[in-house]
């Protein structure tokens, strides 16, 4: 039987939490162990997104005494973590810390000792979940994964740590391929070039945001993009649809469409995922996508989706602009808002709040065709698009950056709003315990 693709996702606070509990020192094990309590999804294609919920520190009494390894934990630590599976209807990995820099890979003992046994015991308490064994090293991964249908060992095809920047760990080995098209851009690092080849990034709306971020992407070289957009071109799109031809208005050109006709005339070997319909219809899409960037209308529209990103610790940055009337003048603002699981959300940063999305429900229906425009799509997209690729590559060093850019059309000017550095450091809205799918408790 062909190994099924897997991904794993851990969110950087509790992937920090981790290394703090493993470092502690134990009166007489040299090491400690935990248990990582995850969620697991199966797609219709056959993958799997394992996403880690919670961790549960081995008691210091569950220790005992073993010279020939670093930490050997009683049958009562097992059983405990056993109830957890069955309580909690959860997959359990075995987690413990080789504290370097680098990809941990596991000893003899880590492969040959109990930890295969106590997969097994997770697996007979729960099957429908996945279980494993991970290693943490410093900024690095090691995991092994078994589900039912599995005899041996699985490694997921990326593990990723979920938070700014984001950090892709792949089984595989990394090809880097230099190529004349992206020589100027090596500054972004040597593993650059492969990450671009295989993060998936979705874009939610191919209009005037959208197709500037389209066509960014595939300069760039980023291959595997999903385009979500139901909509046709229409004359009034032409202002500021990149990619939008004049001919295509008589056709009615599907705008995922014009996407991959733009996508495919600059990277030939992308691989463009069209969806001509509404995310919500195709949610396991957006699902196995790592990055969204969504250019929606609605701010109901950005909370609906804010939570479907959250609840499968997806980044979501998102922009938007406006046209309103100041003192009898238009004013032209926009902003470009990231949303980290984990971190501050919209509305953390005051930008969703129960009375603007109150407001907008009740104009619902008369919005009618608010004023876009290509140059301040063209400046909130390029900004997304830097912090895309900051978050994919990490070449600013920046860590645990809030992103709340606000822009005034008026001046040119884009720049930090206060709201971020305000926000609280972590989010209260989307708990852990409500990453995965919806799930119903076994009564
Ligand atoms: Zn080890
Ligand atoms: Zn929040």
């Amino acid at each position: 039987m062909k190994e099924p693709s897997i991904k794993i996702k851990i969110r950087n606070d509790l992937r920090e939490a981790m290394l703090k509990d493993l470092r502690r020192p134990h009166k007489f094990a040299a090491e400690r162990i935990g248990f990582m309590l995850t969620t697991s999804k199966r797609f219709a294609n056959g993958s799997y997104i394992v996403y880690a919920t919670d961790y549960v520190p081995v008691d210091d009494s569950d220790y005992i005494r073993d010279k020939y390894v670093g930490a050997s934990i009683s049958s009562t630590a097992i059983r405990k973590a056993m109830q957890i599976v069955l309580d909690k209807n959860c997959g359990c990995f075995h987690v413990h810390l080789h504290d370097h820099k680098g990809k941990p890979s596991p000893s003899r003992t880590d492969l040959t000792g109990g930890v295969p046994q106590i997969i097994d015991s997770f697996l007979s308490v729960d099957d429908s979940q996945l279980h494993g064994m991970t290693i943490l090293s410093a900024d690095s991964i090691y995991v092994d994964i078994k589900g039912k249908e599995q005899k041996g060992f699985v490694k997921p095809k990326i593990s990723s740590f979920v938070g700014y920047p984001m950090k892709f760990h792949f089984n595989e080995s990394r090809k880097t391929k230099s190529s004349d098209i992206f020589k100027r851009q090596s500054f972004l690092g040597s593993e650059s070039s492969f990450l671009f080849d295989n993060v998936k990034v979705g874009i939610i709306g191919f209009g005037g945001g959208g197709s500037h971020i389209g066509q960014q992407l595939a300069h760039i070289g980023i291959k595997n993009l999903t385009i979500f957009d139901d909509d046709k071109i229409e004359a009034s799109n032409l202002n500021r649809l990149i990619g939008g031809w004049y001919s295509d208005i008589a056709k009615s050109t599907q705008k995922v469409k014009i996407a991959e006709r733009l996508i495919k005339k600059i990277l030939p070997k992308s691989k463009p995922n069209l969806v001509p319909e509404k995310w919500q219809n195709q949610p396991e899409l957006l699902q196995q996508c790592d990055i969204i960037v969504g250019c929606v209308d609605s701010l109901i529209g950005r909370r609906e989706l804010e939570a479907e990103c959250r609840r499968h610790l997806i980044p979501y940055i998102d922009i938007g602009m406006d046209v309103h009337t100041i003192d009898g003048a238009p004013y032209m603002s926009g902003q470009v808002i990231l949303s980290m699981p984990g971190m501050a959300c919209f509305k953390c940063m005051n930008f969703l709040t129960e009375q603007n999305l109150a407001e907008e429900g009740k104009k619902y229906g008369d919005v009618g065709g608010l004023p876009q425009v290509v140059w301040p799509n063209g400046v909130l997209a390029s900004s997304a698009v830097g912090i895309l690729v900051d978050l994919i590559t990490g070449w600013t060093k920046k860590q645990n950056r809030k992103v709340y850019l606000s822009y005034d059309g008026n001046i040119g000017i884009v720049e930090e709003n206060a709201r971020a550095e305000y926000s609280p450091a972590c989010c209260e809205h989307y708990p852990l315990d409500q990453v995965g799918s919806v799930r119903f408790k076994k009564l």
